[in-house]
């Protein structure tokens, strides 16, 4: 049997985005992939259609990939203007909130040379680029084999799937919301149960004028009609009709004219799925050898669109700190990091998901608390707000350190000759900045065998920062002033780079 350093469950979004980062950083990588097929019209226009937020699209340009998704792929998120000339910037619980209402200002942690807050990407692209990017990085990556089981020891695990066995220091499940990695870790699974069973549907409507265009909240639940055909509903049915086998055209309709109070007719079905808002969270994404990222780790609705960014962002914490484990250059403590930092942020999207469906409850109580809402949401610190939470702006972790972009996504700084600081992370090293051309700066870098990139030079706008350390993930370790303390960056960087 060959030995892996690392075994991914799962060439999801997510599980192909670690495996990136793991062989970026020189490990041998097997995605073992339940699906024979990459491909399904789900994942296509419109129905795979995926909202990104400011950390997913900073990973995929500090590596490279943002140019490989091009147009229509991938493009902007916000649409023609209404009837009013304002463009709709996204959603909460169905109330829109608008572009101009947006106070981009008040993010004094992002430059105008940052990348854009958010995108809209087709996943079957997205999977394409980064299936492409792991194969070229020497992945190997096997079609359908699914998981069934694990041993784990001291030492490794052994894979268990429904072809042969495979060999692995450790095991990362990626394997989706039902991840049978989760379950043969034994991880608890905690949280809520469904309250409304959503529906994605391409249809051919016998009479579509009879819907109203637009995201529609009515007294049964929602329904919107993004393009003639392109259903999306949710009924408010205890998530009763998720996983009950096939979507019939009957229930379809059935479940159609309740929600919409019309008697419009789907004459056929094309393409039909479910999904609910159960949330639930793994309550470690740690046991052993054996890790979780992406849906296997937290599920939620896909209201605002949150689990693909959710997942990536596990992804890119959670590659690097792997890869420095198995070379053998892991400071203490820094696997246990991810499950640390990762775990409080999937709870604030669970909870974010929640209080969107109590608001969509078809009550009146729920009515009455939306009015509300869409009042704050109409101000610009409730649409800056909103915004910022929905995009993700202000992603960060508790590092300790008195800097203000101390556990923040280090700003795109340009230098003096055109350089922006996040083309130069696409090799997944750290960076040590030095706006002030320090020598002991410089020695301290190079005392890391290449792991940490040294970067000298004068920022076009510096934030007041004199110099920063980076680690591989894109978040700053420590940051300090002009004429910053060497030593203090020396700390840093002993906790993060071994
Ligand atoms: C209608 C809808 C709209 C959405 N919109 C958005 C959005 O706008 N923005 C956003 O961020 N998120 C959105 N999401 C959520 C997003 O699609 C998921 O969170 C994301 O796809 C999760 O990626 P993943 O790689 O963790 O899991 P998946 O995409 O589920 O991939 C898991 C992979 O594992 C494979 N697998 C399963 N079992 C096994 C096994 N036993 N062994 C091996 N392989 C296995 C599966 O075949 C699959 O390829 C939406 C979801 C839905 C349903």
């Amino acid at each position: 049997m060959d030995s892996y350093d690392v075994i991914v469950a799962g060439a999801g979004p997510v599980g192909l985005f670690l495996a990136c980062e793991l062989a970026l950083a020189g490990c041998s990588v097997l995605i073992l992939e339940k699906a024979e097929h990459p491909r399904s019209a789900l994942k296509r226009v419109p129905f795979g259609i995926r909202g990104l937020s400011t950390p997913t699209v900073e990973a995929l340009y500090r590596r490279g990939l943002l140019d490989q998704l091009a147009a229509p792929a991938l493009r902007a998120p916000f649409g023609q203007p209404d009837a009013q000339g304002r463009r709709q910037a996204g959603h909460f619980a169905g109330i829109p909130f608008y572009l101009d209402d947006i106070d981009t200002a008040r993010w004094t942690r992002r430059l105008p040379s940052s990348s854009a807050t958010s995108m809209l990407c087709e996943l079957e692209a997205l999977e394409t680029v980064l299936a492409a990017r792991a194969a070229s990085l020497g992945v190997d990556i096997r079609r359908g084999v699914g998981v069934t089981g694990l041993r784990q020891t001291a030492d490794g695990v052994t894979v268990l799937s429904d072809g042969p066995s495979f060999l692995s220091q450790w095991l990362v499940g990626c394997d989706g919301g039902r991840s049978a990695v989760r379950k043969a870790g034994g991880f608890e699974f905690a949280g809520t149960e469904p309250e409304f069973t959503g529906y994605s549907a391409e249809v051919e409507l016998a009479d579509g004028d009879q819907l109203k265009p637009g995201r529609n909240l009515t007294p049964t639940g929602l329904y919107f009609q993004s393009q003639p055909g392109f259903l999306v509903m949710q009924e408010f049915d205890g998530g009763a009709h998720h996983g009950a086998g096939p979507v019939t055209r009957e229930h379809l309709q059935a479940v159609l004219r309740r929600i919409s109070n019309t008697g419009a007719t789907i004459r056929a079905v094309h393409a039909a799925s479910t999904w609910t808002d159960r949330a639930r969270q793994a309550t470690s994404y740690r046991a052993g050898r054996v890790l979780l990222a992406g849906d296997a780790a937290h599920i939620h609705a896909p209201l605002g669109g949150q689990g693909l960014n959710l997942g990536i962002g596990d992804a890119m914490n959670l590659g690097w700190k792997l890869a420095a484990t198995i070379h053998g250059r892991a400071a203490p403590g820094l696997l246990d990091s991810y499950p640390d930092e990762r775990h409080p942020v999937g709870a604030q999207v669970l909870d974010w998901s929640r209080a969107q469906v109590a608001l969509m409850r078809p009550d009146p109580h729920a009515r009455a608390l939306g009015a509300v809402v869409r009042e704050l949401i109409a101000t610009r610190d409730g649409a800056t707000h909103i915004a910022a939470r929905v995009w993700g702006i202000d992603t960060g972790y508790d590092l300790g350190g008195g800097h203000p972009l101390t556990g923040h996504s280090v700003p795109n700084f340009e230098l003096e000759d055109g350089t922006r600081i996040g083309e130069l992370m696409r090799d997944g090293r750290g960076l040590l900045l030095d706006f002030d051309a320090d020598p002991a700066l410089e020695t301290l870098a190079g005392a890391y065998d290449g792991r940490l990139r040294y970067v000298s030079g004068r920022p076009k706008e510096g934030l007041g920062v004199g110099a920063a350390l980076i680690r591989p993930d894109g978040m700053v370790a420590w940051a300090g002033g002009r004429r910053a303390d060497p030593a203090q960056a020396g700390r840093a960087a002993e906790r993060w780079f071994g």
